[in-house]
């Protein structure tokens, strides 16, 4: 994707559960090769939005494109799994892992599911029907992604003795192995220490540098004003404020979301 250009397009997107509204006609959209943070507290509908961008959940109403074959297509009408080969990927809120397993099993293992149902179940019989060479495929490009985001030192620990930090970037590799040109972070620096949020924005600013585009929901303002590009902030699944930064730090209605809140 031409960096600047849009490539994730949400459109008057809502959702409903039974009488709750959780995402009210948000509108918002991604370029390419920029941090987009999508804040707001907690049960703005954050984590809802991303299960309507990568199908999860339908929309009630309203449309999600993506920039597909250099034109902008309507993605809400298409299962996850197609959505992923489309090029985006996500990480889930609660770090989903296998703790006994190694590093490099565990992203092994994520991209033979591409991603799609990250509880693992009917793993054993997936795996099994794997032949040699896929298996090899599958470990060399976990590696490659382990490499990339800078755990290749540790491919044989088990991935349940890593610190909180390094989790979510393994869960990060095991995104990246799905090929993203968009990836959809779930709150990737909550929980963490000082020294693992700075770990963690320096790799998303290298994966910015490589072009990738992110959108990073976070509930914690802190970790997305040094980080993002623009920011979008949701309360009550309302888009309340959306800008630079620095602009929205600054706005009345956000001020009040979070001090209220
Ligand atoms: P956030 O990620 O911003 O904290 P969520 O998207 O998880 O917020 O939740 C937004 C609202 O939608 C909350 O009130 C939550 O309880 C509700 N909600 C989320 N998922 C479901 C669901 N599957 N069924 C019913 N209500 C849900
Ligand atoms: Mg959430």
């Amino acid at each position: 994707h031409a960096h600047g250009e849009t490539v994730l397009q949400v459109d008057k997107a809502r959702k409903q559960f039974g009488g709750l509204v959780a995402v009210n006609d948000m509108t918002f959209d991604v370029k390419a090769g920029e941090i987009m943070g999508l804040i707001g507290p907690n049960g703005a509908g954050k984590s809802t939005m991303f299960n309507l961008v990568t199908s999860l959940l339908p929309v009630t109403k309203g449309e999600i494109r993506f920039r597909i074959g250099g034109q902008l297509q309507r993605i809400d009408t298409l299962s996850s799994r197609e959505i992923v080969k489309h090029g985006i990927a996500r990480t889930f809120q609660h770090v989903r892992l296998m703790p006994t397993m190694s590093v490099l099993e565990n992203v092994a293992i994520g991209a033979h599911l591409r991603g799609m149902h990250n509880d693992f179940t009917g793993i054993a019989t997936s795996i099994a029907r794997l032949n040699r060479a896929e298996e090899g495929a599958l470990l060399f490009e976990a590696r490659k992604q382990l490499e990339r985001v800078g755990l290749g030192h540790m491919l044989y620990e088990e991935a349940g003795s890593l610190a909180l930090g390094q989790q979510r970037i393994l869960e990060i590799a095991r995104a990246l192995c799905c090929d993203p040109t968009l990836l959809l972070l779930d709150e990737p620096a909550a929980g963490l220490r000082y020294k693992e949020k700075e770990a963690l924005a320096d790799l998303l600013r290298k994966l910015r540098g490589e072009g990738m585009s992110i959108l990073l929901v976070e509930h914690d303002m802190d970790f997305v004003m040094n980080l993002t590009d623009r920011l979008v902030v949701m309360e009550f699944g309302t888009k309340i404020a959306e800008g630079l930064p620095q602009e929205v730090q600054q706005n009345e209605a956000v001020l009040e979301a979070y001090l209220g809140g």
